[in-house]
């Protein structure tokens, strides 16, 4: 009999959860910091939150749902991972508001001992770690920033109370998150002023909604919502795909295009901010059929000097200015390379996985890490995609741990550790594969740590699948140990 403890409610708890389930294991406890599931699709709440993958793609493959739209807000996907924890049984595997702080490898026994912040302890023989790899919000350390007299917050810790019409609001960081808020926010306050370090490609969404019959067709004909997907998976896997290469062929092309939409702004000191100065496909291309349409219609800047200084009244930067401001707000993304910080999580020997991993994360298949044995990672070190859906590779990664557990119980062995030389032989090839992607191309993004990339998979997910399709013991040192006790 597994125990198994799963850290995180988003898509890859619960995903771990479904497939635990189904596959008849009932020892499982989900531990969840927040009040509710739903993981990155809870948390961010902030006006335009939407996913940038169509919805037919950025859902679990064995759960369809009657989509309002080709691509789904916020709420729609929240309201779909809480249909899930219904729909298969999950809510008595629930510990709601619960953070593990520390997780403890016990060699003799074999057991991961967490304890939670409530001070309770519990023992299992498999820990899941689905933290994600965008949950812990960072807001950078600007001189003055504590003067300031206005509201300021995290795009991700949205102030709802605080009434944005009529304000100046500074928007501090361009990226997926502020390309959403933006165009909403830009209905209400008077004047919204952008601080962006690096513009970012971007591309029409088209959205749509479906409309009745179609979603009526989807639902009587499951194959027809198959083929959806399985279309979107190919046109991202093969199209999207290219653009992440440091050499590719596509690249001029959907350069082009971005230009031309780049251009329904009139305003060429706007436009030409807003152009980027690298290869499409370096950071996250952002869909959107509305930022460049608020930045053209509403009081939008665009301010690309540095700054310098938060004052109580505005923003400082570099040339001198100060830009009144009543309201900022920090678009700036997240702690991303630093993993399960700040869990304290130690393996054989007393080894901390923070230590390990302090030049740099790093995995097998981004599931294992030697001298941690029994420890699975979903969305773990380099398997964030940028171009096509998460899900598929947490399915994937949800896949092997299941088959690692049934090869643990049907032969008796304990626990697994990836052998050390297996992630070394890995990780050579995946940095030696990365330094020809897009992403090396640029000095700094939430990929990159210290030059390296930390956070991508190279490849395409159907390399990725077709890799951790089953879990082959001979990668790992195996024990017996339970056996003792
Ligand atoms: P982000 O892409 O990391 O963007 C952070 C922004 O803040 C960047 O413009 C960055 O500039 C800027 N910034 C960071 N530190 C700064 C500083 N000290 N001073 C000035 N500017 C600073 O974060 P995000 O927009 O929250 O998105 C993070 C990720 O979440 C995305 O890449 C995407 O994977 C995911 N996301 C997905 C969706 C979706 O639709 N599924 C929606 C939102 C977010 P630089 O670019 O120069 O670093």
């Amino acid at each position: 009999m597994q125990r198994v403890g799963i850290i995180g409610s988003g898509f890859g708890g619960l995903c771990m959860g479904i497939q635990l389930k189904q596959a008849g294991i009932e020892d499982f406890t989900i531990f969840e910091r927040a009040d509710s599931v739903g993981g990155t699709w809870r948390a961010n709440t902030y006006p335009g939150a939407e996913c940038d993958i169509p919805t037919s793609l950025y859902s679990y493959s064995f759960e369809r749902y009657d989509w309002p739209c080709k691509w789904s807000h916020q709420q729609v996907i929240r309201d779909y991972l809480e249909h899930c924890t219904d729909a298969y049984g999950l809510r008595p595997h629930l510990r709601l508001g619960t953070t593990v702080v520390r997780a403890e490898f016990k060699e003799r026994s074999g057991d991961w001992i967490v304890t939670c912040d409530d001070g309770s302890i519990h023992a299992f023989d498999v820990l899941v770690s689905a933290t994600g790899q965008l949950s812990r919000p960072k807001i950078p350390e600007i001189a003055g920033q504590r003067r300031f007299e206005g509201v300021s917050f995290h795009s991700a810790e949205w102030d709802h109370g605080h009434d944005l019409r009529g304000r100046h609001v500074a928007v501090i960081g361009s990226g997926a998150s502020a390309a959403q808020f933006v165009p909403e926010i830009a209905k209400d306050a008077d004047k919204v002023t952008i601080f962006q370090r690096t513009p970012n490609w971007m591309v029409p969404k088209r959205d749509r909604e479906y409309t009745d019959w179609q979603k009526t067709l989807a639902r009587r004909i499951p194959l027809l919502a198959k083929s959806r997907r399985a279309r979107v998976w190919l046109q991202s896997d093969i199209l999207a795909f290219e653009l992440m290469r440091k050499e590719s062929r596509l690249r001029p092309l959907a350069t082009k295009g971005a230009l031309t939409y780049l251009r329904t702004i009139s305003d060429p000191d706007k436009r030409r901010a807003l152009t980027p100065d690298y290869p499409m496909g370096a950071k996250r291309i952002l869909f959107t059929d509305t930022f460049y349409e608020a930045v053209e219609e509403h009081d939008v800047d665009i301010v690309t000097t540095p700054i310098t200084s938060i004052t109580p009244t505005g923003v400082r930067c570099a040339d001198g200015t100060t830009h009144d401001a009543d309201t900022i707000i920090y678009g700036t993304g997240f702690h991303t390379n630093d993993f399960l910080t700040p869990m304290r999580v130690t393996g054989r020997g007393g080894r901390s996985l923070a230590d390990e991993w302090s030049d740099g994360a790093e995995a097998y298949l981004g599931i294992t890490a030697s001298g941690f044995p029994n420890l699975f990672f979903l969305y773990g070190p380099n398997t964030n995609l940028g171009h096509t859906s998460i899900v598929l590779m947490l399915e994937a990664q949800v896949r092997y741990v299941l088959s690692a557990l049934d090869q643990l119980s049907a032969t008796g062995i304990d626990w697994i550790d990836v052998r050390p030389e297996v992630q070394r032989r890995y990780n050579d090839e995946l940095q030696a594969r990365l330094a020809e992607t897009a992403w090396t191309t640029i000095e700094d993004s939430w990929y990159l740590q210290n030059g390296k990339v930390t956070n991508n998979w190279p490849g395409r997910t159907t390399e990725y699948r077709r890799r951790t399709n089953r879990c082959d013991l001979t990668d790992y040192a195996v024990k017996r140990a339970k056996a003792a006790r």
